[in-house]
């Protein structure tokens, strides 16, 4: 593996022999890569990988003589112009992105340059740090009568919000909120969550570099609390902000249970037993719409 400057050279032969394959690195532990993503990183002849969020141990798997280079001093266009040229070079050249690709990475603007170039792209999705964040903290992120919903979203930073989508229009449905890239706008997010109508009492957990070994901070606060709590903890960078009416309900005493496993309950892998009030008939119902 030898680690390359972003030269761009214009030598290299016209045609594409190769495919660039977006690959999700997963949030940040190496073994949270897919199988596939992983296949795909040992059979690689170049890597371009997303530098302050992948860890370097998901690069471990490159074979000898793999072309590796960390895009985080790069700009879009020289990213693009990179993967054009080594997919005249190899046959599998792989973008590594944090999490999934389909989530607050470039994936369409790296996409269409090499659609232009006539470069063939696939996309293999990865476990998104939300994902990760929930794992950590042991919370589920619906909940049988609580909520059945969760919105993946951020505040507005240099980034503006399309019109419908701040936090505050978002927050009043009272759904699980995975918030992403607003650590340093934690202010802001309370805020929201306040003029939405969220109780000061409502918890909030923020998950630090979650799933990364021996670098994960769990902080858990309230809209109230969570602002100071964090700056204590001086967490500053690479976290998810959740806001639920789900967490903690490892520690609740009743729980609503998921009608899938309920005893009475029939679907399609499962009769159920029929419950003991003489009207009471089990619906039936597919798995995949129930939890
Ligand atoms: N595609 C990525 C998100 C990239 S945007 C995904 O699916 O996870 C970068 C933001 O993701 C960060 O600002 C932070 O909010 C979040 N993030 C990325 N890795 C993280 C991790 N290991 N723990 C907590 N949050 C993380």
């Amino acid at each position: 593996m030898q680690i390359n400057s972003p030269s761009v050279t214009n030598d290299a032969p016209s045609k594409a022999v190769g495919k660039v394959w977006f690959v999700g690195a997963g949030p940040g532990d190496p073994e949270l890569i897919t199988v596939k993503g992983r296949a795909l990183v040992e059979r690689a002849g170049a890597i371009l990988f997303a530098g302050s969020l992948v860890s370097e141990a998901a690069i471990r798997w490159a074979p000898p003589g793999c072309v590796v280079l960390d895009s985080k001093d790069m700009t879009l266009e020289q990213m693009s112009a990179w993967l054009i040229e080594q997919a005249r070079l190899h046959s599998v050249v792989v973008r590594l992105q944090t999490g999934d690709p389909g989530l607050y990475g470039a994936l369409i603007e790296l996409v269409q340059p090499l659609d232009a170039a006539g470069v063939a792209v696939e996309v293999v999705p990865g476990v998104s740090s939300a994902m990760a964040s929930a794992a950590a903290a042991v919370e589920s992120l619906t909940l049988p009568e609580v909520t059945q919903t969760v919105i993946f979203t951020r505040v507005e930073g240099r980034t503006p919000m399309p019109e419908g989508e701040s936090l505050e229009e978002l927050a009043k449905h009272h759904t699980t909120l995975c918030i992403f890239l607003s650590i340093t706008l934690m202010g802001r997010v309370a805020g929201a969550l306040t003029a939405a109508g969220w109780s000061p009492d409502a918890p909030v957990v923020v998950v630090h570099k979650a799933s990364w070994p021996g670098e994960e901070k769990i902080v858990r606060g309230t809209v109230a609390t969570i602002q100071a709590l964090c700056r204590e903890a001086k967490i500053v960078s690479q976290s998810m902000i959740i806001a639920s009416p789900t967490l903690g309900a490892r520690h609740w005493k009743t729980l609503a249970k998921s009608k899938l496993y309920d005893a009475t309950f029939t679907h399609r892998f499962r009769r159920g037993t029929v419950a003991d009030t003489p009207q009471a008939t089990a619906p039936t119902i597919a798995p995949q719409e129930t939890s």
